[in-house]
């Protein structure tokens, strides 16, 4: 992110749309606080005392650099020579923590006194409020109240870092409507909060300050992969979409390199053509969600269809404006794995690296399984997160099948 002049046919444009996807289409109460935002975002950002802070921070705090391993059993199964990047190794376990480690020194420069954030699988309400306690400031995560359930031990973790977790009552009481409590209370406190967004998600300026606040990602992968082998890019990249974060970090640096494919994997859930998705490519039209226009899986009268995935952190009907963008464009490969695909795939890479994935990040590992690679390709999975969250999932389908 040291490159702020860049841009790519790809990147944001000065209206905050990737071709024909985001914008901001915000209620006219929240117009101030995200006019607040866009003005000043860039200009913190790339400022010398936000990169030090933001550096150090990243270096000392989180771990980084995280590793890039050359998964040699993996490799042998697939054919291909496979990397990992190693976001699991972060800390609080998932690559979340750059964007929160960023938004919150992004709002102290503001002079914000309160932080609020909305949680799916509870990694970034973990990696909120453990920024927030590092920097002191009040802490509200929004949480849908089946996401509570089945995420148990994060949400534990977010009420001993101190903050204040709210249960989201309606809907499918998943991330969506987790995003719309937060949004709410946004619109009432628009002068002390802000609002750190999770993913690339939501009205410019967020989906663009959360890709560079990510591209960490793949300005080490530059790095690390020309040690390696000789030269910086790879043959493919692939991450799993949610919203979308860290997939955009992983393709950041890489966007307008052509020869690099760009291989986004989403949560088919039951089945593409089940009414158990979250595979918003296959199945999602052109709207607005969360005040972004981009592609969203809805009814013929613009009703959201509730998504299913297995993964909490992949449990969203949307996607954000720059893979609507990649996508439509033909940039970007978009595929899915299921429930079973992605549990499974899990499994493997326990059984063959001795890791144990995020079931996220297990969907992007599934991808190995379809993908035909010749002999010699670099592929870099980006292994987004760990799998000690997801425990109970696991275990559970172990004893289904073991029956
Ligand atoms: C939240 C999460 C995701 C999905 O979010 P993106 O914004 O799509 O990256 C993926 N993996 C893990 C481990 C997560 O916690």
């Amino acid at each position: 992110m040291s490159d702020s002049g860049t841009q790519s046919k790809y990147s944001v444009n000065k209206r905050g749309f990737y071709g024909d996807f985001g914008g901001a289409y915000i209620p006219e109460m929240l117009y101030p606080n995200v006019k607040e935002l866009e003005d000043n975002y860039l200009r913190i950002i790339y400022s010398e005392s936000f990169q030090k802070e933001f550096r150090g921070l990243l270096k000392d705090y989180v771990g980084r650099p995280s590793p890039l391993y050359h998964a040699k059993r993996l490799s042998e199964k697939y054919g291909a020579k496979i990397y990992l990047k190693r976001e699991d190794l972060n800390h609080t376990g998932a690559h979340k923590i750059n964007n929160t480690i960023g938004q919150i020194l992004l709002a102290k420069e503001l002079g914000k006194k309160r932080i609020i954030a909305e949680t799916g699988a509870g990694q970034h309400g973990v990696a909120t409020a453990t920024v927030c306690a590092l920097m002191n400031l009040e802490c509200v995560v929004y949480m849908g109240a089946v996401d509570i359930l089945r995420q148990e031990p994060n949400v534990k973790r977010m009420l001993m870092l101190g903050a204040k977790v709210v249960s989201a009552e309606s809907g499918s009481k998943t991330l969506k409507d987790a995003t719309n409590e937060a949004i709410r209370d946004w619109i009432n406190n628009p002068v002390d909060t802000h609002y750190i967004i999770g993913s690339v998600v939501g009205p410019h300026p967020y989906p663009d300050l959360v890709a560079r606040l990510q591209s960490v990602i793949s300005e080490e992968m530059m790095e690390q992969l020309q040690e390696k082998e000789g030269r910086n890019y790879p043959d493919v990249v692939v991450a799993c979409v949610g919203g979308g974060s860290n997939a955009a970090g992983a393709f950041y640096h890489y966007l307008d390199n052509e020869k690099v494919q760009l291989v986004a994997v989403e949560a088919a859930g039951h089945g593409v053509d089940t009414d158990k998705t979250a595979a918003t490519t296959a199945r999602g039209s052109e709207g607005v969600i969360h005040a972004s226009k981009t592609l969203l899986m809805q009814t013929e009268d613009g009703q959201i269809v509730e998504p299913h995935s297995i993964s909490a952190g992949l449990d969203y009907p949307g996607i954000g404006p720059i893979h609507a963008h990649l996508f439509k464009s033909g940039r970007g490969t978009f595929v899915s794995a299921t429930d079973e695909e992605s549990v499974a795939a899990g499994f493997e890479l326990c059984r063959l690296e001795g890791i144990i994935p995020a079931l996220e990040s297990a969907h992007a590992l599934a991808y190995l399984k379809k993908a035909k690679f010749k002999k010699d390709q670099v592929v870099v999975v980006n292994l987004s997160g760990r799998g000690d969250k997801d425990l109970a999932t696991y275990i559970k389908w172990f004893d289904e099948m073991r029956k």
